[in-house]
């Protein structure tokens, strides 16, 4: 029997069932597709995926193939659409169960759809949920369609009555395959349209993407400097590596998932302290949880004007004003520090994140999707739900119970009193 892993965003072979499962067939290959959908400009006039994103979707792409193969297992690598490789693959190699993990999304549908009815129907597609802390199966809700509008509730219930599944066992090694045809290359940069770059040294995110590079972060994080144990003091930080976990970015395309984060805090807790702060990474991890099953119950009203909560407000399109904003060109010096940091790096902390969200549409007023669709394209950590649901919390039409507006001033007074962090951006560079 011959399998076929179709990774997406859960780019780990640990604690991934969509591996374990596969690796119980005869055979077992696995695909990765660049699909060049992705790298194009797209609504609103941004590409999806910039370079930042790109490069660390590479290296993270690198760190799997290389995992696999310690298990025996090819990834195959394309830099082409599913549904014009899948047809011809999966004939050839005589597969006959695909595993990936279940996307609800729009885009990630009609990829699925095109890729199925281009394939004999004998070919059965296994989806499982990969990304979830408390899996769908385990939450206490009898339907997505009760899933509360308020986050407190959800996470009230979720801690008392759903528990974190323990971590899967990584497969064992599998017979050497005989992979029919040859071996594929990872696209660079320039392959998939998009330009080198030197790191900028002011990165509050000097990482690499990869499954090792996640449990390295980890590592250090958790029991190398102990910073965990500070986490609530220190998460609405704006400069360097460790005011906050910065785990978000390998969370997302999946090279660590959310349950082996969970159990080491856990572990944490058992062997070096239990305390606010280890709680609070809990919390965020809920959170992340949170906007996933807000996306699967409201489906494609995350990415309408009026949000969640149909709202009609009067956004604005103003071409000047989003020059202005993403040049960092704008009235609010502590707002134009985050926006050249994003734009340099592919990286802004949360704190920044909701000012700057707050000051393009509550400020300004302008249409939110425009602020959510520049942060797709170059966040590092950009995951459609957590970013779709932030930017409509932050706009007044999803689930923000006090529909608040930032002070920007008084902000930057609070978060950066020194003006260090708006120093190290706002400063002329020599060089
Ligand atoms: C406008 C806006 C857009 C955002 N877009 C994204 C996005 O595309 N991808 C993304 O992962 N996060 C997004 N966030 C949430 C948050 O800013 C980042 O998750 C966080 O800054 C990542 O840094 P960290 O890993 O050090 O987080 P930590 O503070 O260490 O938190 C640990 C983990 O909890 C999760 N988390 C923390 N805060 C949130 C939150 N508010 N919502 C959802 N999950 C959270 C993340 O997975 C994070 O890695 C957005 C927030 C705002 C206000």
């Amino acid at each position: 029997m011959n399998n076929l892993i179709w990774f997406r965003n859960d780019l780990r072979v640990a604690d991934n069932s969509n591996v374990s499962k596969a690796c119980q067939g005869l055979s077992v290959m696995a695909v990765y597709f660049f699909d060049p959908r992705h790298y194009e400009v797209y609504d609103f006039g941004f590409k999806k995926t910039e370079k930042y994103r790109a490069r660390f979707l590479i290296d993270s792409v690198t760190e799997l193939k290389a995992n696999l193969l310690k298990l025996n297992i090819t990834l195959l690598v394309f830099h082409d659409r599913p549904e014009n490789v899948m047809p011809n693959l999966v004939k050839e190699q005589e597969i006959k169960t695909i595993y990936l993990q279940k996307e609800w999304t729009r885009d990630e549908n009609k990829v699925l759809d095109a890729v199925i009815s281009k394939i004999p129907a004998s070919i059965h597609i296994e989806e499982g949920y990969e990304q979830f802390l408390f899996h769908p199966d385990d939450i206490p809700y009898s339907g997505i369609e009760n899933i509360p509008q308020v986050f407190t509730q959800f996470r009230k219930k979720c801690e008392k009555y759903s528990e974190v599944r323990s971590i899967m066992k990584t497969p064992s090694l599998m017979p050497k395959n005989n992979l029919r045809g040859t071996d594929t290359i990872i696209p660079s940069l320039k392959e998939l349209g998009l330009s080198d770059f030197e790191i900028d040294t002011r990165t509050a995110f000097p990482f690499k993407g990869g499954e090792e590079q996640a449990l390295k972060r980890v590592h250090e994080y958790f029991w190398e400097t102990k910073k965990l144990g500070y986490y609530k003091k220190t998460r609405n930080g704006l400069l360097g590596k460790d005011y906050s976990s910065k785990l978000s970015p390998w969370l997302a395309n999946g090279s660590i998932s959310p349950r082996t984060v969970y159990w080491e805090i856990i572990r944490f807790e058992k062997e070096i302290q239990k305390n606010n702060s280890t709680y609070w990474l809990i919390f965020e991890l809920i959170w992340r949880d949170y906007f996933k099953y807000v996306s699967l119950k409201h489906g494609s009203k995350l990415f309408k004007i009026g949000g969640i909560l149909n709202k009609e407000y009067l956004w604005n399109n103003s071409t000047e004003a989003k020059r202005r904003w993403i040049s960092g060109d704008t009235t609010e010096p502590f707002v134009n520090a985050n926006m050249k940091e994003i734009a340099a790096t592919g990286w802004m902390s949360n704190r920044g994140r909701q000012n700057v969200a707050s000051f393009w549409a509550k400020e300004l007023q302008q249409d939110w999707r425009i602020g959510a669709a520049y942060f797709e394209s170059l966040l590092l950590d950009y995951d459609v739900h957590s970013n779709w649901g932030n930017w409509m919390y932050n706009s007044g039409v999803g689930n923000d119970p006090r529909d608040r507006k930032f002070n920007i001033q008084s902000q930057a007074e609070r978060y950066d009193g020194q003006g260090k962090f708006q120093n190290l951006w706002l400063q002329e560079r020599l060089f």
